[in-house]
């Protein structure tokens, strides 16, 4: 049997920076090119690389806030590395070499990502989309069991966002650039009481995390089920957090809100 570059599968490592951002290591076997989403900092990312041997060729940035881009100058000065990120935020993008949109996707050793543009937490933000890999890098706008706060956009930007990554597949794994969840499931809990699945998935959490594990990266398909910032559609949270006449993006206005005195 015959396979392209393309159809290979891509090695994917999680690793922590600061106090509870993560990285991605991205990395092709066939050509031994390796990409980092989002860059905190050069030197864990580094490690990380020189930990398996790899030498980093790429950065994909999701949006241009300093724990995402922190990394990326001094990384590409050592290692000639190619930045990506996205044309909407390019002049606030370090170092960018490669602009990118829904249009364009983005490239990595031959394999083709696409991209989203998921403004909201930022007014140029986007998404990194594997499909033959099942991999979703969506930086701070979809977080397990959140989303990212609307420091640059409104609610129906963030809603309009939000339903494009979760018309990806249940299966997608879901690569989110903070280890927020434990906090999130906290206010879940309270946003959505009578949902079954969210409290098993608070269990779940509550397992890894006392074993010092991540909980990244998810599935959609718990986030579908667990995630009340995906389902400000949904008549429980509708009848909690919406009134007479309220949008899906006022729902998620209000759950957003409600968080953020939360
Ligand atoms: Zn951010
Ligand atoms: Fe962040």
């Amino acid at each position: 049997m015959s396979s392209t570059v393309a159809n290979q599968p891509l090695e994917i490592v999680v690793f922590p920076m600061l106090s509870d951002n993560y990285g991605f290591l991205i990395h092709d076997p066939a050509s031994g090119a390796t990409a980092v989403v989002d860059p905190a900092e050069a030197a864990p990312t580094l490690a990380a690389c020189t930990a398996r041997g790899w030498r980093l060729t790429h950065i994909l940035n999701t949006h241009h806030h300093g724990d995402h881009v922190g990394g990326n100058l001094d990384l590409k000065a050592k290692t000639g590395c190619t930045i990506i990120g996205p044309a909407y935020d390019r002049d606030r993008i370090p170092g960018i070499d490669v602009a990118v949109d829904e249009a364009s996707g983005a490239d990595f050793a031959g394999h083709h990502a696409q991209v989203f543009f998921v403004p909201g937490h930022t007014r140029g933000h986007i998404a990194y989309w594997f499909a033959d890999n099942r991999a979703l890098f969506c930086g701070d706008t979809l977080f397990s069991l959140g989303c990212g706060r609307l420091f640059e956009g409104t609610p129906a930007q963030m809603w309009s966002s939000l339903l494009k990554l979760r018309a990806l597949p249940d299966e997608t794994r879901v690569y989110c650039a903070h280890e927020y969840t434990q906090s999130n499931c906290r206010f879940a809990l309270t946003a959505e009481p009578e949902n079954a699945a969210l409290a098993k998935q608070a269990d779940r959490i509550a397992t890894t995390r006392a074993a010092g594990g991540f909980t990244v990266p998810s599935t959609l398909a718990v986030e579908k089920a667990c995630n009340p910032f995906l389902r400000a559609d949904q008549p429980d949270l509708r009848k909690r957090f919406g009134g007479p006449g309220s949008s899906d993006a006022d729902v998620l206005g209000a759950i957003r809100a409600a968080k953020d005195r939360f």
